[in-house]
């Protein structure tokens, strides 16, 4: 009797286990997107810079800067 209450508590703890490295999973899925970001090559400079910090000309072009948006897109 005593053996299948010690089955039962491991058979639980493995369960337990699995799901938890299921979470850290998804998590570390996440993260891997999250630092995937668009780049986008400046169309003044050739500079790559992130999508996030890239600016975008009415033209469609890309700008690392304001200044360079400017001295193009005049
Ligand atoms: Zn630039």
């Amino acid at each position: 009797m005593f053996k299948l209450f010690l089955f039962i508590i491991i058979i639980f703890a493995i369960y337990t286990l699995w799901q938890h490295v299921q979470k850290l999973k998804v998590q570390a899925g996440k993260k891997n997107t999250d630092e995937i970001k668009p780049m986008q090559q400046c169309y003044f400079c050739q500079v790559y810079v992130s999508q996030e910090e890239a600016i975008k000309g009415p033209n469609g072009h890309w700008y690392c800067c304001a200044e360079h948006a400017q001295k193009v897109e005049k």
